[in-house]
Formats: structure tokens, sequence, C-alpha cells
């Protein structure tokens, strides 16, 4: 499956848009730092980079659905270090033990 056919991701009860973007994104920070992606938890909407390669896409996915849980969570800051060791091991963990992935989606 390729990312074009996930166009919304529930996060924690809330519906969040999945958008491809031409063109780059812009850290609100830093308007010099161009991102993979990002994620506005107001809006409910997640956008990545449309030149990113297949599998980053997954990864960076991950990645900005980690942070609207977190958020959720209430930890609205500093979550940089955990989210990059989460996204990538996660989808590593899932792609590297495919049974351990089908289990937990199993019911
Ligand atoms: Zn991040």
């Amino acid at each position: 499956m390729r990312l074009d056919a996930i166009r919304q991701l529930d996060i924690g009860g809330y519906p969040y848009q999945v958008e491809l973007v031409d063109g780059d994104i812009h850290d609100d920070d830093d308007e010099n730092q161009n991102l993979a992606g990002e994620v506005n938890y107001s809006e409910l909407r997640i956008r990545l980079d449309s030149r990113l390669p297949e599998p980053l896409r997954k990864s960076v996915l991950l990645h900005e659905a980690l942070h609207a849980l977190l958020y959720q969570a209430g930890r609205t800051e500093d979550n940089e270090q955990i989210v990059m060791a989460l996204g990538y091991g996660i989808t590593m963990l899932l792609r590297h033990n495919r049974a351990f992935a089908t289990y937990l989606l199993e019911d």
C-alpha cells in the first residue's frame, strides 16, 4: 500500500487529515529549516513532503502521529528525541517482525 491510500488517521479519536505537499514545509520556529513532515494539532492535519521516497514516508507519518499522541497526553515540548527513536524504532520493529505486526492487528 502506498501513502496516497491513507487520507486520514484516527489519532486518539481525532480525525487527522493526511496530505502530501509539493514544495517545502517550513519550520514555524525557523523559516530556513525545511521539514520532512509536520503535524498541526489545532487543524487536525499532518503534512508530508511529497518528495520523500515511499519507505521514508512510513517513518515520517508514524513520527508525526507520535507527536500527536504525546500532545494529547499533555507532553507538548521537548519530544523530538523520543519521537525520533520511537518513529524509526517501531517502524523497523514491525517491518522486521511481521508475525508480531499481524498478531497486534488481530482481534
Ligand atoms: Zn518531530
